[in-house]
């Protein structure tokens, strides 16, 4: 049979036709009028899909490029700093702040759960200068209460900057960081917007851009005040990937028309999206006696993370998916490696492409008899249970 490649991670994610279009036509100079009308009108854009009043800055890079800028923008050597990690992106955290010479306090609970707002509040001293964590962490699938955490912070009075990587976070959880007072909310391109790696972003409050006055570790290409003093003229400090500008630009066009033209109600159209696509594969993974790696209730719609059956390596499926349908989905990272596999709803996902992978998912389990007595279509009955009750 064909098959047709399709990719189930999360990020890269499917692309949007439309940015991919608009990608190809875009060949403009940066330093010139119909650039700037183009960067003033995404950048503005961005803030929307953000949902926040804070100038958000574009960065030439993957996601992890804006983690980078968030550290070396805003803290000194030798600050002390809280990093809350309990996956591969949260000991990212950890990575960076070292290679900064920063004191990382570090809370690490193990993969697959969450942090108690009790051992934040506990490690929350008065010298902690900022607190690093993901809204989903991606590797294990789980969700980590932000808004949870900035109430600690607020009742503590802590003077700490909280920085979130919402790299999947962003169009797959409602987060409002103006009101619960986050002070950088990271990011990009390969995920949630549907368009290619190569960008990240990152809303910047107030609070923050006056504590980059007196920071200083060293930056030089990831500085953001010159970023930002660029991005009010309609440009950026140095060549922007013109193109995945223009991208971005289409990408959000497309989720304002989830919206009806609004891109705030755009934004909570694809969350919607992203949670009626994760509870379709919980339940479809339940009822074929598979188990999900994320504890109820902090599951995250970005990707769901379900463990093979006991004794079986979760590469045997992921292979079995790409083999036999071209579906991409992904293996445990790094030591998770061959316990669990992923599957991603996090942007340019609906509900065709959901049933799809749950099909095909029933098809290799059987096929390799990894979950014996397993009948077709125990999966497919309960997702499209749960998609009737989400959908009217
Ligand atoms: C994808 C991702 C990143 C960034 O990774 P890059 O490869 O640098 O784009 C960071 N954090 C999370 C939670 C992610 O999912």
């Amino acid at each position: 049979m064909i098959r047709k490649t399709r990719l189930f991670t999360p990020g890269p994610t499917p692309l949007l036709p439309a940015a991919q279009f608009a990608m190809a036509a875009a060949d403009i100079h940066h330093r010139t009028p119909e650039f700037r009308a183009l960067f003033t009108k995404v950048l503005s854009q961005l803030k929307d899909f953000v949902g926040t009043s804070n100038d958000v800055i574009i960065l030439s890079s993957s996601g992890s490029g804006a983690m980078e800028a968030s550290v070396s923008n805003l803290t000194s050597p030798g600050d002390r700093v809280l990093v809350l990690t309990a996956g591969k992106f949260g000991e990212r955290w950890t990575g960076i702040a070292k290679a900064f010479g920063l004191q990382a306090e570090v809370i690490s609970r193990p993969y697959g759960s969450t942090f108690s707002l009790d051992e934040v509040k506990a490690a929350l001293t008065p010298e902690i200068k900022a607190v690093f964590v993901q809204a989903t962490e991606s590797s294990t699938g789980v969700r980590h209460d932000i808004k949870g955490i900035a109430e600690v912070l607020k009742a503590a009075g802590s003077d700490a900057l909280l920085i979130v990587d919402a790299i999947t976070g962003l169009g797959t959880t409602h987060l409002d960081m103006d009101a619960w007072g986050v002070d950088v909310l990271i990011g990009g391109s390969q995920k949630a917007v549907m368009m290619p790696p190569g960008l990240a972003y990152l809303a910047v409050s107030e609070k923050a851009w006056a504590r980059m006055e007196t920071s200083k570790s060293p930056r030089y290409y990831f500085d953001l005040r010159k970023e930002r003093k660029n991005a009010a003229k309609g440009e950026s400090a140095y060549t922007p990937p013109v193109s995945l500008i223009a991208a971005l630009g289409a990408s959000l066009d497309y989720i304002a028309g989830q919206g009806g033209g609004d891109l705030k109600a755009g934004r909570a159209a694809l969350v919607d999206n992203a949670e009626t696509c994760a509870a379709m594969t919980r339940a479809a993974a339940t009822a074929m006696g598979l188990k999900l790696f994320a504890p109820v209730g902090y599951e995250a719609a970005a990707a769901t993370a379900i463990l093979p059956p006991e004794g079986v390596d979760s590469g045997v499926i992921v292979k079995g998916l790409k083999s036999k349908f071209a579906a991409i989905v992904t293996d445990g990272q790094g030591e998770m490696k061959g316990s669990l596999f992923r599957i991603a709803h996090i942007g340019f996902f609906d509900y065709l492409d959901t049933i799809a992978i749950i099909g095909a998912l029933e098809q290799v389990a059987i096929a390799n008899n990894i979950l014996p007595g397993l009948e077709f279509g125990k999966g497919l009955i309960a997702a499209q249970k749960v998609f009737a009750e989400h959908v009217k």
